[in-house]
């Protein structure tokens, strides 16, 4: 059985077709501590996956990585990474009768760690404990760091098409994919002070004239790029469609992973990401993904993985995305860390 992240032999080493020579900057990824599964022994935790996968970044020319990971973490990683890493808080609820109070001592412990962004987690999976982007105690949370001095919230709504036809079929229970919007719209209109970055191309690379029609009605929303598998699987199988949308919009769009590091990966996991995400936006590169989807259903008899169709992005639009834009938007933001 080949690997999950290269169950076709690709060479990741094969830089070739990537053309970019600048710096990136990774809006959206999970650097944490790691320890195995098992272990329940604090003094376990290890920064030894942090420190492979901003090695293999380092590859790609990701210099700054935002990271969200718990408030416990930060310390550890910023004492070893410095300004390679900068911290985003993601803000929840363990189950869905926690009191409101969880959520803001979980704020208080971002924000004396001074996070440049929070998180609001809101997939479609999250619904049954709660987790609506406008949530009550997400909107107080909204005001509370906002106040603070926090001025970037990151949100995930939805999820790929692909799980609305096979996982969230239940429509009681999870709503349509268009229902997911409606959180969002409405913390956009509660907080136009604030920039709002949608994580995983605004949960939508299947739908650009949606993404395109956000971004005209909300001048501070923005995109990140992250999820290799779906940004790979949709954005090759919509290619004219989403390559348009990012040269007419390329300041509103922001390069990100979403790699995690975890307990036991191997180099190569790291690279499967890195190597893909730079391939689809700035090569022209086509081929088959190295990296098995469960999502994509091969042809009968067909290669098992979706095609990979890079975007030969222009190189003004690859400046912005890759970091111009994080730049701007994030604070912390410098293609020079130390
Ligand atoms: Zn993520």
């Amino acid at each position: 059985m080949p690997p999950e992240h290269n169950v076709t032999s690709q060479d990741f080493a094969d830089h070739r077709h990537l053309r970019y020579a600048g710096p990136i900057i990774d809006a959206h990824a999970h650097v944490t501590r790691t320890r195995s599964a098992d272990s329940k022994d604090d003094a376990e935790w290890s920064i030894a996956q942090a420190e492979t996968m901003l090695a293999v970044a380092e590859e790609y020319g990701v210099v700054q990585t935002y990271s969200m990971c718990p408030p416990e973490d930060i310390p550890a990683l910023r004492q070893r990474f410095g300004d390679r890493l900068r911290f985003n808080g993601p803000i929840s609820k363990k189950a869905i009768d926690e009191p409101d109070d969880a959520a803001y001592r979980l704020l208080d412990r971002f924000l004396e760690q001074g996070v440049d962004v929070i998180k609001f987690w809101s997939a479609p999976r999250g619904r049954e404990r709660g987790l609506f982007v406008d949530a009550p105690w997400r909107i107080e949370a909204a005001r509370r760091a906002c106040a603070a001095g926090v001025r970037v919230v990151m949100v995930h709504v939805s999820d790929p098409d692909a799980w609305f036809r096979k996982v969230y079929t239940d429509v009681a229970k999870f709503g349509v994919k268009a229902d997911q919007y409606v959180g969002l719209c409405r913390m956009l209109e509660m907080f136009p002070e604030l920039t709002w970055i949608a994580a995983h191309m605004g949960g939508d690379p299947e739908h650009a004239d949606h993404l395109e029609e956000l971004l005209e009605r909300y001048p501070h929303l923005y995109y990140d790029m992250s999820a290799t598998k779906w940004q790979v699987r949709e954005v090759s199988a919509h290619r004219e469609a989403v390559r348009a949308l990012i040269v007419r919009k390329p300041e509103r769009f922001l390069f990100g992973s979403d790699l995690v590091t975890r307990d036991g990966l191997p180099r190569e996991h790291y690279h499967s990401r890195y190597w893909s995400h730079r391939t689809l936006w700035e090569s022209a590169w086509e081929g088959r993904s190295p990296i098995a989807d469960p999502d994509y259903t091969p042809e009968p008899g067909g290669p098992a993985t979706p095609p990979l169709l890079g975007l030969h992005l222009p190189d003004n639009v690859l400046n912005a995305v890759y970091h111009g834009n994080a730049l701007r938007v994030l604070p912390g933001a410098t293609t020079r860390p130390v």
